[in-house]
């Protein structure tokens, strides 16, 4: 069968490497973007410009969203309005869970379909398989078009509620960004102190990489919600990120991360959670 024309609306460096690789594969593509000088080497490459949002949601019922965040998917969705019936619509726009479903809940009532999409890679891996995207949504939806969605990156389908996909996306964005700024923080200390950046690189590689071990050991204890202090527990804690906060300082280095870390662990002392793991840190911000 001949492979299913796509629309991409939003050709920001996501989006243009989103119509380049359906191109590259073979698709029929129809783009539209506010600042039409953008779809200029797309055109070129064989992508049909669509003279307005209206009409790029016409041509096709797969359109794939690439915006900068919901604000200018809420302006894309009101400017194509009734065209919008029967389309299958891709957001693989960023943005929170409620706001996913708020789109969900608008293209329902104009008689489209909403998948929420979460992309999990730079623009250089799309067009990639080992790359992924959270999907949620419609099931049905999914499936159907999953083969033209695997153009893109991998498709880790994370189940029906369409906030799903965005809050995979943002508990990872937790994750890597708190992990990123503690290697910066990390190495503002490192250079306060004459190590360079390139020196200290093979520690804290080091460092970073044991964190799946410490992760696959906790994780089961979590979920199990058994937190006794039998390897390592919060008063150690608090006094090594003590530590940590007297060198940040002595170093004259911005000591406000180390202060947010004693801060959480002593309130965890003065809870009684003293002597059990720090996984118990858990319970102290789910209620926060
Ligand atoms: P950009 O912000 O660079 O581009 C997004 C597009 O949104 C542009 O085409 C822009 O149009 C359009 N846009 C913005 N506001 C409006 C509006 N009010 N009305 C109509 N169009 C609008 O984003 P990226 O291409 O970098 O990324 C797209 C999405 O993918 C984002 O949600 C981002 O968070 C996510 N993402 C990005 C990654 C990356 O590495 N870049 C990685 C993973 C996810 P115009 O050209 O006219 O300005």
């Amino acid at each position: 069968p001949a492979k299913q024309p796509v629309t991409v609306i939003g050709l920001g460096p996501m989006g243009r490497a989103m119509a380049g690789a359906y191109l590259d594969a073979g698709h029929a593509v129809t783009v539209w973007n506010r600042t039409a000088a953008r779809a200029g080497g797309l055109v070129a490459r064989g992508a049909v410009l669509a003279p307005d949002v209206a009409a790029a949601v016409a041509a096709n019922e797969l359109v794939v969203l690439s915006l900068t965040d919901y604000d200018a998917v809420f302006a894309v969705l009101d400017a194509a309005g009734a065209a919008l019936a029967g389309r299958v619509v891709v957001n693989l726009s960023s943005d929170t869970p409620e706001r996913a479903r708020e789109a969900a809940r608008r293209l329902a009532e104009l008689g489209a379909v909403h998948l929420t999409g979460g992309v999990q890679s730079p623009p250089s891996g799309i067009g990639k398989p080992e790359s992924s995207t959270f999907y949620s949504g419609p099931v049905e939806a999914f499936q159907r078009h999953r083969e033209t969605l695997e153009v893109l990156t991998g498709a880790d389908y994370r189940g029906d509620d369409p906030g799903l996909a965005q809050l995979y996306y943002q508990i990872q964005m937790d994750l890597f960004w708190t992990s990123l700024v503690g290697y910066l923080h990390a190495t503002a200390v490192a250079e306060a102190n004459g190590i360079s950046a390139e020196e200290f690189l093979p520690y804290a590689g080091s460092t970073a990489a044991s964190m799946p071990d410490f992760l696959a050991f906790y994780a089961p204890r979590i979920t199990a919600g058994f937190h006794e202090g039998d390897v390592d527990r919060v008063a150690m804690g608090l006094a090594s990120v003590e530590h940590v906060r007297h060198t940040v300082e002595a170093s004259g280095v911005d000591a406000s991360l180390p202060a947010l870390l004693a801060d959480a662990f002593g309130r965890a002392v003065a809870a009684g959670h003293g002597d059990s793991s720090a996984t118990s840190l858990v319970g102290l911000f789910r209620k926060a």
